[in-house]
């Protein structure tokens, strides 16, 4: 770790390695989150037809010109237009369609009259008032016509894109695939949630928070596993699993220690290494490098804060870039609530919460920020980001955040 590189420097070469997964087609009822990987163009105007706004009644509005309360104007009912059932005959000079929202207007009519504006007989209806031409009714056309594109590549779906797609005719969309993720835990120490927990042992925590990181970020975990601190088991296991995983996260062993053998396990197997050593607190022994089959390889520290503050700051852009997502980054700024005990010499990661106020974004420190206080990240919003040279930062200065989603 002769050398650590910077946070932003870091970012830059994991997404300099990092390009877009092969588009799939993805069912519109498993595709919210997914990124679009191609625009969508109308082939059809939404609506679809000239419709009605209105109950009420489809008229000619020059039967109606000078039509009040007091000179009611009585039209002749021809025929009634439902939704989903068009009239058969639209309206003649002296005549009116019933007609229910949403439903197509009737050749001839230029207006539609609302049922309070009206009084009813039998066959005919009273009208108190003129219309203007084209009142109450939505032309066809006027949200999309065709040929317009209406979803741009890039964004992310949610509920109002998926509702705009089905408006178009689009029952499935073209989204790069999930990246697959291989997660290894690697440690002697580590047992399951519930199993006895012999001297020494530490529970597994990483394998479900970075789980639930990387399913977060849109990554699909298909295997998991823990590996002992063993030189030739590590090799044998990372060896099975960065041949076939878009991604291999390993969490821990990956320092400096006697029993931390991912790193020379990884370049025995050919994973060329392109940074190792962040200048970041907490996180600094994280790795970075490439497999011969071409997959990312991510080294995390195991702390299992350091684990899920570096996903954040490295794995996760790279989940959203081969997902699409043009701006994998999460930054914006904050006002300090709190003061920050900044070291100069790396940069910090601080938890923090975030709160709006009239003049923007506040960050208060989370407390205790050791790195294996993992409780710091329970109500966690954001990451307080100080650059190297910062020490102590007061209260009011701003600041830099990574959002924690
Ligand atoms: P390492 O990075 O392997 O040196 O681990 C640093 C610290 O994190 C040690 O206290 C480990 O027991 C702990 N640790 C490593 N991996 C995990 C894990 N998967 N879940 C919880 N704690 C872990
Ligand atoms: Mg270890």
């Amino acid at each position: 770790m002769a050398e650590l590189t910077d946070i932003e420097t870091a970012r830059e070469l994991v997404l300099a390695e990092t390009s877009p997964m092969p588009a799939q087609e993805v069912k519109l009822d498993r595709a919210r989150g997914r990124v679009l990987a191609a625009d969508v163009t109308a082939e059809m105007a939404v609506p679809g037809f000239d419709n009605s706004a209105m109950d009420g009644y489809a008229v000619r509005f020059a039967d109606l010109t000078g039509a009040s309360a007091d000179r009611p104007v009585e039209l002749r009912i021809v025929d009634e237009s439902r939704a989903g059932h068009p009239a058969g005959q639209g309206p003649r000079a002296g005549e009116a369609v019933v007609i229910s929202t949403g439903a197509m207007v009737p050749e001839g009519a230029d207006a539609v009259v609302r049922v309070e504006d009206t009084e009813r007989e039998e066959e005919t209806v009273r009208i108190s008032v003129a219309p203007r031409p084209s009142q109450n009714l939505r032309r066809a056309g006027d949200d999309v016509r065709p040929g317009d594109v209406v979803l741009r590549a890039g964004i992310t779906l949610g509920a109002a894109e998926l509702g705009v797609a089905a408006s178009v005719g689009r029952a499935a969309l073209p989204c790069a695939r999930r990246p697959q993720v291989e997660l290894l835990s690697t440690g002697d120490e580590l047992r399951e949630p519930g199993e006895d927990l012999p001297p020494g042992g530490v529970v597994n925590s990483n394998a479900h928070s970075i789980r639930a990181l990387a399913e977060a970020a849109g990554a699909e975990v298909t295997r998991t596993a823990t590996i002992p601190d063993d030189r030739e088991r590590t090799r044998e296991m990372l060896g099975r699993s960065i041949s076939g995983a878009d991604i291999a996260v390993i969490c821990g062993g990956v320092s400096v220690g006697p029993h931390d053998h991912v790193r020379p396990a990884l370049e025995s197997l050919g994973v060329r290494q392109v940074f190792w050593g962040v200048s970041l607190r907490p996180g600094k022994p994280t790795f970075f490098g490439i497999a011969p089959e071409g997959g990312l390889v991510f080294g995390l520290p195991g702390n299992p804060v350091s684990a899920m503050v570096t996903f954040g700051l490295f794995v996760r852009p790279a989940v959203r870039a081969m997902l699409g997502d043009p701006d994998p980054r999460l930054r914006t700024t904050a006002i300090l609530d709190t003061a920050i005990e900044g070291q100069p010499g790396r940069a910090h990661a601080v938890r923090c919460t975030l709160r709006l106020d009239s003049d923007g974004w506040h960050a208060a420190a989370t407390g205790e920020q050791g790195s294996h206080v993992l409780t710091s990240m329970v109500s966690a919003d954001a990451l307080a980001i100080l650059p190297t040279a910062t020490g102590r930062l007061e209260p009011g200065e701003r600041v830099e955040v990574e959002l924690l989603p």
